[in-house]
């Protein structure tokens, strides 16, 4: 039907293809035996196509979304073991001359406070975040050509990258900045950046183009070009999302999927990650703009089903998220989660007055780093700190075919349990660091190879003597 190879991503992700899926699924939704058939295809662990997925996910019956469940659960223990990766953003400028009408930063908001960070309050907010004991960074922007031009953000990232702090630096600076030109996108892959995160907003180019009416943002082919520009520039992992809530959430999911569908196609790798973020309260919105919100069981249901269908990509969950919604999500699929974010220009270091606040939406999660780490590790998950494989250049499919090979548990969670006892030396609180000890010694015993095992022993006991990355 449409060939992914030669289209482009705007072509092949197009209205109708997703309009016809939609129809076919809904047509399907109790067709017991397909469902079935597309379940076991899934546990091939091979992934599913658009169309599949979308039958699935229309099927609203209980036993077949359980059995979904249980699969999505024990997809995402095969591919990424108990590791949850940690993150936290950084916001350098809300300068921005988009009219997103979703987004306070949009440019007509006058009474949001503009602000944009010098590189001496950027050594300022890493070193709070490095006290912290964050390790890896996703650095947040407006699009404003003359106050955020790409210098500023190859600067912001040079000087990240070069803060000394006694317990390490930052080791991977992820990038989420407006849709740029392949030489651009070169320009950060020069800079050291590990992935390259763009959201869609929404697949439904009219809905697109009445979201984004003023700014370069309103040009729907360049967006959703963007990866593919990014691949060209030499970036080979690039995180693909969608908001939930602007458009119908079933048009989203086969959008988004189309996409990995094209990336896969045409560069020979699907997104590193995907992200999905739900449209939250935020200064000078009209929430009656969009009103596509989605059930938390519905969220659910998403996140299991893109675990299934994408099954070495990586999910990452933002604190948009409650500490209620983040237990579920986990368990279905997520891999990568942030822990105490601000997401205010500025936040680390000076939390604002809630009148005059620069921030960009309402967090739901407001914990301590330390009190996430405690529960995930309450719950059985291994927090990780590890950005070994950007730093050893398994990027693109050189990392997926570390996931394919099964190798992931003789190199991530060791890796994985080195950076949790870093955390746990220098930043838990007693109660964390007591849960953490006993979790790394049950843990190191599932590190299949004896060697590998014998390895990590050591490095761990060198760690407790001081030494650091
Ligand atoms: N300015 C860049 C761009 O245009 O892609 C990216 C940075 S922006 C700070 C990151 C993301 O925040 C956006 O892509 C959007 O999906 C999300 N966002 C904007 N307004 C939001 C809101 N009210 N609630 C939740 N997420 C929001």
């Amino acid at each position: 039907m449409y060939d992914p190879k030669s289209l482009k991503a705007e072509e092949f992700i197009n209205h109708e293809e997703i309009m016809d899926t939609l129809s076919y699924a809904e047509a399907n939704k109790n067709n017991a035996a397909l469902i079935d058939s597309l379940i076991e295809k899934a546990r091939l662990r091979k992934g599913l196509t658009h169309r599949e997925a979308s039958v699935l996910l229309a099927c609203d019956m209980e036993d077949k979304i359980l059995e979904i469940y249980d699969l999505a659960e024990q997809i995402k223990k095969d591919f990424y073991g108990n590791r949850i990766v940690m993150f936290a953003p950084l916001y350098l400028s809300n300068y921005c001359v988009n009219g997103c009408v979703y987004c306070p930063y949009h440019h007509q908001n006058g009474h949001i406070p503009r602000k944009k960070l010098t590189q001496e309050d950027i050594v300022r907010e890493v070193t709070a975040l490095q006290d912290m004991g964050h390790k890896r960074l996703a650095i947040e922007a407006g699009e404003d050509p003359v106050n955020n031009p790409i210098e500023y953000i190859l600067e912001c990232i040079k000087t990240i990258y070069s803060i000394k702090h006694k317990n390490g630096a930052i080791r991977r600076v992820n990038v989420n900045i407006a849709a740029t030109t392949v030489e651009n996108y070169h320009k950060l892959k020069e800079a050291g950046i590990g992935t390259y995160i763009l959201f869609q907003e929404t697949y439904h180019k009219e809905s697109y183009e009445r979201l984004h009416p003023t700014g370069p943002k309103h040009n729907y082919a360049y967006h959703t070009e963007a990866m593919d520009r990014a691949m060209e520039g030499g970036i080979d992992d690039v995180g693909l999302g969608v908001l939930f809530g602007l458009e119908l959430y079933k048009y989203e999911f086969a959008g988004l999927l189309m996409h990995a569908e094209h990336l896969e196609a045409v560069h020979g790798v699907g997104p590193h990650t995907i992200s999905v973020p739900r449209i939250k309260h935020a200064d000078d919105i009209d929430p009656s703009a969009f009103d596509n919100g989605i059930s938390d069981d519905i969220f659910a249901k998403i996140c299991a089903l893109i675990r299934i269908s994408v099954p070495y990509t990586g999910m990452i969950i933002s604190t948009r998220e409650s500490k209620a919604v983040r237990e579920k999500v986990i368990r279905l699929g997520v891999s990568q989660i942030s822990g105490a974010s601000r997401t205010s220009v500025g936040g680390y270091c000076e939390p604002e007055p809630e009148d005059e606040s620069s921030e960009q939406f309402d967090v739901s999660d407001k914990r301590t780093l330390d009190e996430v780490v405690r529960w995930l590790m309450e719950m059985g998950y291994i927090p990780s700190f590890c950005t070994a494989c950007y730093r050893e250049g398994r990027t693109g499919d050189r990392f997926m075919s570390l996931c394919k090979s099964g190798q992931i548990q003789n190199c991530c969670h060791p890796n994985a349990l080195m950076t949790l006892k870093e955390f746990l030396m220098d930043y838990a609180s007693p109660a964390t660091r007591a849960i953490g000890e006993k979790m790394i010694a049950q843990e190191l015993n599932n590190i299949p190879k004896e060697k590998v095992r014998e390895i990590a022993r050591a490095h761990l006991a060198e760690i407790e003597n001081g030494q650091r990355d």
